[in-house]
């Protein structure tokens, strides 16, 4: 029997809404590092992973066997990795400053599709750091969960994830949602699928605070991708 995704954090309704604009911050490889720590632990358990495209699944191979990991042995090295974040995944440069610089003129929600039973532990690991906006870890789409935050925010609504089908999911469900695509590894960054029309692509977070401010702000429309990206 297939069994219903679930979710953790708090229901969209109890959101309290403190501004007219909400950004939806992805967690891993946006806010924390995800994919640098992750092949840190492989190196540990005697794999590596080398990106041939843009999929963990036949891209992770035991260095001893040169066997590839399978999706079950990679979400065993995935839920440890979610076990040690605290230590392992640390926070990517700039995002306390980009938090700090938007907090003024939009509310932030954090969204993950972290396994929500590690929820306590992200929870406490983005307190420790002073990061305190709500954070959502769901197994449901993100774009269903945007459109709800859509209903309550009116004003503008910008979505930064690293994973392009995200963004996807997300321009489908929330036309208006502004789309900002942000991946801390260099790793996959040759494979990347392509971005959804309209999708803005940034390079660090110094450069997504920017993209992220003046979209608020109701600046010139932004060029799809940025120069030299
Ligand atoms: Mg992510």
């Amino acid at each position: 029997m297939k069994r219903a995704p679930t979710t953790m954090g708090p229901a969209v309704a109890d959101l309290e809404r403190r501004r007219d604009a909400l950004v939806v911050l992805d967690i891993d490889e946006v806010v924390i590092h995800f994919i640098e720590p992750f092949k840190a632990l492989l190196e540990e358990h005697g794999a590596r992973l080398k990106a041939d495209d843009f999929r963990l699944t036949g891209n992770v191979r035991s260095l001893s066997t040169g066997a590839a990991l399978t999706g079950h042995e990679l979400n065993g090295m995935t839920e440890r990795l979610y076990e040690d974040q605290e230590t392992r995944q640390t926070l990517v440069d700039g995002v306390r400053e980009a938090v700090a610089a938007i907090a003024p003129v939009a509310d932030i929600v954090f969204l993950t599709a972290m396994t929500p039973s590690f929820y306590p532990v992200r929870r406490r690991h983005l307190d420790t750091a002073g990061l305190d906006a709500p954070m959502i870890a769901t197994e449901r789409s993100k774009g269903g969960v945007v459109a709800e935050l859509a209903e309550i925010w009116p004003g503008p609504i910008v979505f930064v994830d690293d994973l392009p089908p995200n963004l996807v999911t997300v321009g489908r469900s929330v036309p208006r949602a502004f789309l900002v695509h942000l991946m801390a590894s260099e790793t996959f960054r040759a494979h990347l699928p392509p971005l959804p029309e309209g999708a803005a692509s940034a390079r660090d977070w110094p450069h997504a605070t920017d993209l992220i401010l003046r979209r608020i702000a109701g600046g010139a429309p932004l060029s799809k991708a940025a120069p030299g990206a």
